[in-house]
């Protein structure tokens, strides 16, 4: 038999539409029956309709009224009435009306649903993940994949307005170090050989602009095999941007108006015109990270100054042996920081306990703090408690220049390396943040982090790595020092943040190859190896490259962030699961011998049962 196919959907009718004869295609939300009467909801992407089988109804609606079950799959042809007045339900936007069923028909059945199809179903997410066709059936889900699509559609509306083109570069590349692991892909046709899925198309932009291209985008999927921590996925989607002729400030405005339209388009949320900008070292100093949250303020300060004047040896001695480090390496002609002691004042918390303060504390030795110190203002407006015995005889310049007030809590941690004191203090910040529930998620605070280190010393292999990529470029003034001092260098580097989170990073980029050569050197890169891996780049390099830079936002947690969610699962519509694997699809999966056979691959299994691919050439 024919389906009766739908003249509206389950989110269209009003008040205004009384009188109408209509078909729904739907799914069964909810079903309830009242004596004589049966109620039931009918859902799909628009909204939810009640549809009405009356007492009066032929035995055969209510025939098919009584075998609807939880999410099957109906149509329903009727006459849209007015509700009773009594019956209005303000909430949906369909509460005016109802449909009385003149005839319904079971498209499909369901089975016994693995959970609710509904907004508070609490189902764990290894069950959300195996069904995720039922998950994304939810309201919550439907939202938020409606939201990805709408900042999807605002980004390509404002960057083409801006005269940017939408260029898609390849998928399988050559595999080029960018940081993490590549995923490879054999070939059939060259045994032996591989491509490799792009950790994200940076070689690609940059080669778009020697290519004239000028403005580049792109909804870029990125592929990344690092261990599964936190809230990684193996593939994302980056905004990913490069333009020509530029410097830093062009990408940053184009991403301040960018995100400024998506979040007007989307939200209805007016942005300031400008996002904040604060020095990296500012940001690890006020904040102790380059991610820091600004929905609150609570800011760090430096108070080794003081501090060395009181009584307390353990910040005296974090202090003199960070000098010497700091002054040793100088004599190296090497730029290193020194010990710090940090402060935060925590405003009204002195009732805090001993077992909060602990607590505390535990977050400040995830960073390596050796310990955190503490003291608190008393009603009086005395330090009392902890190690206010060492600030007796300087009480006053203590209170004065932490600005501490009667009822606060002071916390401190010292250390030789300034970067592990404000490190672990800023942890403490975190947490406090979210202890004092003081991160609004309805609040979104932007800010540029600028001025980054360019290079970051690998203590493990003794050797200087670029703290971003390669193809950053130092700023202009480093040039000349690059080689004897790279601890110095800052790069022409930013990064976006927002509410705690890095929610992009970018940077112009180099178009000099010998400067390009010189970085390669400094990490360690022999020109071989140089020519080897971005060869190709080089190469083009020769041709006239334009002076260009970009930068790429990461749409995953963009989205995850303006649906107040705390896991970019929320808002993928198949994500894999925290250990890289799909619950539904059961990837990654084995394949058949005649594919392996096909790719010269053959599977040895070891004695001890582990197993190893092995390539036949
Ligand atoms: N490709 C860089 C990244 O994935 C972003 C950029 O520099 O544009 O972090």
């Amino acid at each position: 038999m024919e389906y009766l196919k739908r003249t509206t959907t389950c989110g269209a009718l009003r008040a205004a539409d009384v009188g109408q004869t209509v078909v729904l295609n739907g799914w069964v939300h909810r079903r309830r029956d009242h004596g004589g009467i049966t109620f039931v909801n009918l859902r799909d992407r628009y909204g939810v309709t009640q549809v009405v089988v009356d007492d009066d109804a032929s035995d055969a609606i209510k025939a098919a009224a009584a075998e609807l079950k939880y999410e099957y799959c109906v149509a329903v042809k009727g006459f849209v009435r007015a509700r009773p007045a009594s019956m209005v339900n303000p909430d949906m936007d369909t509460g005016a009306i109802e449909v009385k069923a003149e005839s319904i028909q079971v498209l499909t059945r369901c089975e016994v649903l693995p959970f609710m199809v509904d907004e508070t179903s609490d189902a764990k997410e290894e069950l959300r993940l195996k069904y995720r066709y039922l998950d994304l059936r939810s309201g919550r889900m439907q939202r938020h994949i409606r939201l990805r699509h709408e900042v999807a559609f605002a980004v390509r509306e404002h960057l083409s307005g801006q005269g940017f083109y939408e260029i898609e570069t390849p998928t399988f590349i050559r595999s080029t170090p960018e940081g993490a692991r590549d995923y490879l892909v054999p070939s059939r046709l060259y045994p032996g050989k591989f491509y490799a899925l792009p950790q994200s198309p940076q070689l690609y932009k940059q080669l778009l602009m020697v290519s004239g291209m000028d403005k580049y985008f792109q909804l870029a999927r990125c592929y990344r095999d690092e261990d599964a921590r936190g809230d990684r996925q193996p593939e994302f989607t980056q905004i990913d941007i490069e333009m020509s002729f530029v410097k830093r400030d062009d990408v940053l405005e184009l991403v301040e108006g960018m995100m400024g339209h998506v979040f007007r388009k989307t939200l209805g949320h007016e942005l300031p015109a400008r996002f904040t900008r604060l020095a990296f070292d500012e940001s690890i100093e006020l904040y102790g990270t380059d991610k820091p949250d600004l929905r609150f303020d609570m800011r760090m300060k430096d108070f080794g100054a003081v501090a060395s004047k009181s009584g307390f040896q353990a910040f005296k001695d974090a202090l003199a042996d960070g000098e010497a480090r700091r002054a040793a390496a100088a004599a190296k002609g090497i730029t290193q920081e020194g010990g710090a002691v940090k402060a935060l004042v925590v405003p009204g918390k002195a009732d805090y306990s001993r077992k909060q303060i602990e607590e505390l504390e535990a977050a400040a030795k995830v960073y390596r703090a050796k310990g955190m110190a503490w003291m608190k203002v008393s009603a009086e407006g005395h330090l009392e408690g902890g190690a206010s015995k060492f600030f007796v005889d300087i009480e006053k310049e203590t209170l004065d220049f932490l600005g501490a007030k009667q009822g606060d809590l002071v916390l401190m941690v010292a250390d030789a390396k300034k970067r592990v004191a404000c490190q672990s203090l800023g942890a403490v910040r975190s947490k406090l943040g979210k202890d004092l529930g003081l991160c609004d998620p309805a609040k979104f605070e932007f800010a540029w982090i600028v001025d980054f280190p360019m290079f970051e010393y690998n203590e493990d292999e003794s050797k200087w790595d670029t703290a971003h990529h390669m193809f950053t470029m130092p700023q202009e003034r480093y040039h000349p020092t690059l080689e004897s001092d790279p601890g110095a260098v800052k790069g022409d580097l930013y990064d976006l943040v927002m509410n705690g989170f890095e929610i992009a990073s970018g940077s112009i980029r180099i178009h000099d190859p010998e400067l390009q050569k010189r970085i390669f050197k400094i990490v360690g890169f022999s020109e071989e190896e140089g020519q080897r891996k971005f060869g190709f780049l080089t190469e083009a390099f020769k041709y006239g490259p334009p002076p260009h830079g970009g930068i790429a936002p990461g749409l995953d947690r963009l989205v995850m962030l303006m649906a107040g969610e705390t896991s970019i699962k929320e808002v993928i519509a198949f994500p894999k699961n925290s250990f890289a694997v799909s619950p539904m699809d059961e990837s990654p999966n084995e394949v058949d011998a005649k594919q392996l056979e096909e790719l010269s691959i053959s599977i040895v299994e070891a004695p001890d049962g582990s197993k190893k691919v092995e390539i036949k050439r």
